[in-house]
């Protein structure tokens, strides 16, 4: 087995590197390590794609369209968004110009639509070998608490109430208990994190399934076009707030690239205590309700 090689072309409409750039450095990488594979995207230049595919299938390396989905896509769509489960819009802090972190509803039938519309739109006509989804989850701490107490749009609503969790009962819990929502009875360094409110425990799970099967159908879409499919996810320790519950989400996918943080704060070895909860809440950040 060889090596995944990732290039950003740079977000829809921007143009970070030259074809011939591009192909230049991935000769010079694969001259030096043996490369299965080049992840790449996502910009909507049909002619880049069409030369670095020429390139990689003469040297026998798959080609795989780095795909957003559930974030970023605003620049070329108007995806329904997702809300708090307080009924809010989230805030997100943009970490850098251009960058585009609004997350859109897992529930929505349109946004899957929208995704697919997006392949078959743009990339369709590269020959691709397959997609590699990204953002296939829900917001993070990045946006505070608003952000993984999500999504609470209608449709929602009615998902997770198919799924016995009501979140008007949930957002009474947060509002009565405050951060110890999140207080934990047992956080093993598998991420399969147990919380001390039963309702809370089932309203992440509840979110893990919504997200795993919207992202089931994105896969079912791209392999019944003949394309392998990858799926970016969040680091492990922290997935299952963000809906990434990896045993569920994997399943229709044939490889995966789990995100690991180097050079931040250390997370806490392990934890079975509220103490160890709160520093793993304060490591992530961004606590305030808003
Ligand atoms: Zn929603």
């Amino acid at each position: 087995m060889g090596y995944i090689l990732q290039i950003c072309t740079g977000a829809w409409n921007a143009s970070n590197h030259s074809t011939e750039s591009i192909i230049e450095r991935i000769r010079s990488i694969s001259s030096r390590i043996p490369v299965d594979r080049v992840i790449i995207g996502w910009s909507i230049d049909e002619r880049l794609y069409q030369q670095v595919g020429s390139f990689l299938r003469s040297r026998g390396i798959q080609m795989i369209l780095w795909l957003p989905c559930f974030s970023e896509i605003g620049g070329v769509a108007n995806p329904d968004e997702t809300l708090d489960i307080f009924g809010k819009r989230i805030v997100v802090p943009l970490a850098q110009p251009g960058e585009d972190f609004v997350f859109c509803c897992p529930s929505s039938a349109r946004n899957i639509q929208i995704v697919e519309s997006i392949y078959e739109d743009h990339f369709a006509n590269c020959v691709f070998d397959g997609v590699f989804l990204d953002r296939i989850r829900g917001q993070s701490f990045v946006a505070g608490v608003p952000g993984v107490l999500s999504c609470g749009c209608e449709r929602c609503q009615k998902a997770f109430l198919e799924r016995g969790v009501d979140l008007r009962s949930v957002r009474r819990l947060y509002e009565d208990k405050g951060d110890v929502f999140f207080d934990m009875r047992s956080y093993p360094m598998s991420g399969e994190f147990e919380l001390e409110e039963p309702m809370a425990q089932r309203f992440f799970e509840a979110k893990e399934e919504i997200v795993a099967d919207a992202v089931s159908k994105l896969c079912g879409y791209f392999k019944d076009r003949g394309l392998i499919v990858g799926l970016d996810l969040f680091a492990p320790l922290v997935s299952r707030f963000v809906g990434q519950n990896y045993a569920l989400i994997t399943k229709g996918a044939d490889f995966t690239s789990p995100c690991s943080i180097a050079g931040q704060r250390r997370l806490p070895a392990s934890g079975t205590s509220t103490r160890s909860s709160r520093s793993m809440l304060r490591w992530l950040g961004g606590l305030r309700r808003q």
